[in-house]
């Protein structure tokens, strides 16, 4: 019963120490090439190995990161259960991100930044927080988090999820019409969706339209979500304010794109949350021993939702 360790060495040897320690029973392998194939059970990796097909008695699959749009769930076999990264360490990071990404809307960095460039000294009129509306798309884990570190700051907030949910302090939406009326209501618009089918070019020219004018943008799922060029345009017309956006497609983002330096646009190289080896150990060790003990782990992915 072997754990193989699929990823980078440094975050690897964290790994290893941690089940040393914690399941010193499950030999702990680095090496895809020594590795008895049969004996592996449980692979972490970021995308799925070409050859994961010689891993026959495999019985989970992690992904070292928060998402699993990066594999093709249907070249997994079956009976594999597929799961995604739920840790301590990328819950904190994305709240700190969606907190300085909101601060930093909220009182109109971008605009100041680019008055710094000028050398324009001129304020501009401030919104209080109380007026200003923070919406999340996706109501899962990490949208939940950033709620909640919000929440003391005053902002009116509201989501918007697949199924019908309940949050203290937070006005949710689910469906079609609710998504617009958040919509409608919505000063700065986050986006914490997964990527799937339903949710690739989500961010575009017809959902910007339903914004109020001089709303602002924090993207941080995944690049493929996002119409850059409708963005673009809805930043040109001065429909939307500003934005700040971690993800891209691609990633690297080519040094010409005219996001780079776009005067409303904040932009970060995929950094808002990254998975921490120790936390990530620890979180990978509980769902081990929650799957020997015949439970379901945490972050267990619905193949079918594809998330
Ligand atoms: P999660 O717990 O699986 O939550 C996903 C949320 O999105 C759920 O509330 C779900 O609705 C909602 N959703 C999914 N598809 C939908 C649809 N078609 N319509 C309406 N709602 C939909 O995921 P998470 O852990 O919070 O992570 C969210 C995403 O953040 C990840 O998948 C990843 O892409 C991104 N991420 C980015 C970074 C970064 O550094 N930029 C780091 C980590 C993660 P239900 O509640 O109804 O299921």
């Amino acid at each position: 019963m072997t754990f193989l360790f699929n990823s980078d060495a440094r975050r690897g040897t964290i790994f290893a120490d941690a089940f040393a320690q914690a399941l010193p029973e499950i030999p702990f392998s680095m090496d895809a090439a020594s590795v008895d194939a049969d004996a592996v059970r449980y692979l972490i990796t970021w995308t799925a190995p070409a050859d994961l097909a010689r891993y026959r008695n495999l019985e989970i699959l992690f992904s070292i990161g928060a998402g699993v749009d990066q594999l093709n769930l249907a070249a997994i076999p079956e009976h594999v259960k597929v799961v995604r990264m739920v840790e301590d360490g990328i819950v904190r990071m994305m709240q700190e991100y969606v907190l300085l990404a909101t601060l930093a809307l909220h009182r109109n960095l971008p605009a100041y930044l680019d008055r710094q460039r000028q050398g324009v000294w001129l304020s501009m009129p401030q919104m209080q927080a109380q007026d200003r509306r923070v919406g999340i798309l996706g109501l899962g884990m990490l949208a939940q988090a950033v709620l909640d570190r919000l929440k003391p700051l005053g902002f009116p907030l509201s989501g918007w999820s697949r199924s019908p949910r309940e949050l203290d302090g937070v006005t949710c939406h689910h469906g079609a019409a609710g998504l617009e009326t958040m919509l409608a209501q919505t000063d700065i618009l986050v986006c914490l969706l997964p990527l799937t089918e339903e949710t690739r070019g989500f961010l575009n020219a017809d959902l910007f339209a339903k914004l109020p004018q001089g709303a602002a943008l924090i993207h941080t799922g995944r690049g493929p979500q996002l119409d850059q060029s409708a963005l673009i345009e809805a930043l040109d017309s001065d429909h939307l304010s500003a934005a700040m956006i971690d993800v891209t497609d691609p990633e690297p983002l080519p040094a010409d794109h005219p996001l780079w330096r776009h005067p409303k646009i904040i932009l970060t190289p995929h950094i808002a949350s990254v998975t921490q080896p120790e936390t990530a150990a620890r979180a990978v060790i509980e769902n081990i021993q929650l799957h020997l003990s015949g439970r379901d782990p945490i972050g267990l992915v619905d193949r079918v939702r594809g998330y």
